[in-house]
């Protein structure tokens, strides 16, 4: 029960849930069982674990870095598929997220992670959902046997350029360690269509070495469209007691949700990357304080107002308070009766509060058609800046490097 605990704390910064915000709720006083939310709104009950939290890497994100004066130990492959079997067999968990720090070499500690699951494939005939961490550096044959075993794979990125990486750990490599194997796992898809049937994605550390939004986000969608990612999780950085980054502020929430927002816009609403770099601050990061969404919309007001009764899904899906499933609703209603009153728009759950300003159906009252957000624009933009130049979310990283 030590190890168990020991190595699931360890396993929390990993994220392996979908959905706005990403993380995992803890459901259970023994941290090991994670609820990772559903793109359906459900949850699933994952156990979520490490191999071993030995590793010889400096990450100074990572409570497992190296140096750091922490209890370490190790399951045995056999061991670890045995405590996941019985907590499936009591339907505590449903599906199983399994990474590990990088015992002595990358390779070998992916040999370990591999035959645990092997035993849970092929022993125990468990076909549920497995997320398996690929590690930075590990072989070919390792990504091979991974991908062929798991539901979802993923390598983290951690940070948007070979320089941010390089603030945040010594020894990983972006090119070398990470991107290629991000391109094997693809390959690999490519060549067998049922591996790896919910995808492959990949995690930033967000607020830890200085990049902005932009370096993230301009990243990411290059990911999304080179290697084909299926998900891209933030998570907000925390400092570590004794690591290099202990003086860096951690990361606002707020700034990981933001990000989240804006990839939901880029991956579900199909946002063009030029689109959401609107939602951008002349820092390059994302307003703290306001939607996203609105400040796309206010920056674009010849898109405005639309004809709630003619306008196209994507024109639609631009406006703020209407998302997918209020826009095919909106679509649905106006085939039998015409829209003409905000009660209507209420009904089929558009936050009117938000939309409004950026429509427009005959009969509208006079004051509902005001387009009274633009001349709030730049004032707002300039307190963003305010805010960011004092720290908020950027942290000291600069005293660091
Ligand atoms: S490789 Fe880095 S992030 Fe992974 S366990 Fe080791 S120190 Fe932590």
């Amino acid at each position: 029960m030590d190890k168990l605990t020991t190595l699931a704390n360890a396993a929390r910064f990993d994220v392996c849930g979908g959905g706005c915000g990403g993380n995992t709720r803890e459901v259970s006083p023994l941290n090991f069982i994670h609820q990772a939310a559903l793109p359906n709104g459900g949850t699933v009950p994952l156990f979520k674990v490490l191999l071993t939290n030995i590793c010889v890497n400096d990450c100074a994100y990572c409570v497992n870095q190296i140096g750091r004066d922490i209890a370490r130990c190790s399951f045995q492959s056999e061991e670890l598929a045995r405590v996941f079997m019985e907590m499936h067999a009591k339907r505590m968990v449903k599906g199983l997220f399994l990474s590990s720090g990088i015992g002595c070499d990358a390779s070998r500690t992916m040999e370990s992670m591999i035959k645990t699951v092997e035993i849970l494939r092929y022993r125990h005939r468990f076909n549920g959902y497995i997320h398996m961490k690929i590690l930075p550096g590990a072989r070919f044959d390792c990504v091979e046997a991974g991908c062929k075993l798991a539901s979802r794979v993923s390598v983290n990125i951690e940070a948007p350029t070979a320089g941010h990486l390089a603030v945040l750990s010594r020894k990983k490599d972006l090119r070398d360690g990470i991107l290629e194997r991000m391109r094997w796992v693809k390959q690999i898809k490519s060549e067998y269509e049922t591996l790896v049937p919910s995808g492959q994605t990949t995690q930033f550390v967000v607020g830890a070495a200085g990049e902005s939004d932009r370096d993230i986000l301009n990243t990411s969608q290059n990911l999304y469209k080179e290697m084909g990612l299926k998900r891209v999780y933030f998570s907000a950085f925390h400092p570590i007691a004794g690591s290099r980054l202990e003086g860096v502020n951690p990361a606002p929430p707020m700034r990981e949700h933001r990000l989240y927002e804006v990839d939901w816009l880029h991956r579900v609403y199909g946002f063009s990357p030029g689109e959401v770099a609107l939602a951008l601050g002349k820092n390059g990061n994302l307003p703290l304080t306001r939607d996203p969404k609105l400040v796309i919309a206010q920056r674009q007001p010849w898109l405005f107002p639309v004809d709630i009764n003619k306008a196209s899904y994507e024109e639609l899906l631009r406006v703020p308070g209407i998302g997918p499933v209020s826009a095919k609703r909106i679509i649905e209603t106006r085939r039998e009766t015409s829209i003409s009153s905000v009660q209507q728009l209420k009904k089929i759950r558009v936050v009117t509060g938000h939309a409004v300003p950026f429509i427009w159906f005959r009969g509208m009252l006079a004051y509902e058609k005001q387009l009274s957000f633009l001349p709030q624009l730049d004032k707002e933009a300039d307190e963003e800046e305010i805010e960011a130049a004092a720290g908020v979310g950027n942290g000291t990283y600069q005293d660091i490097v």
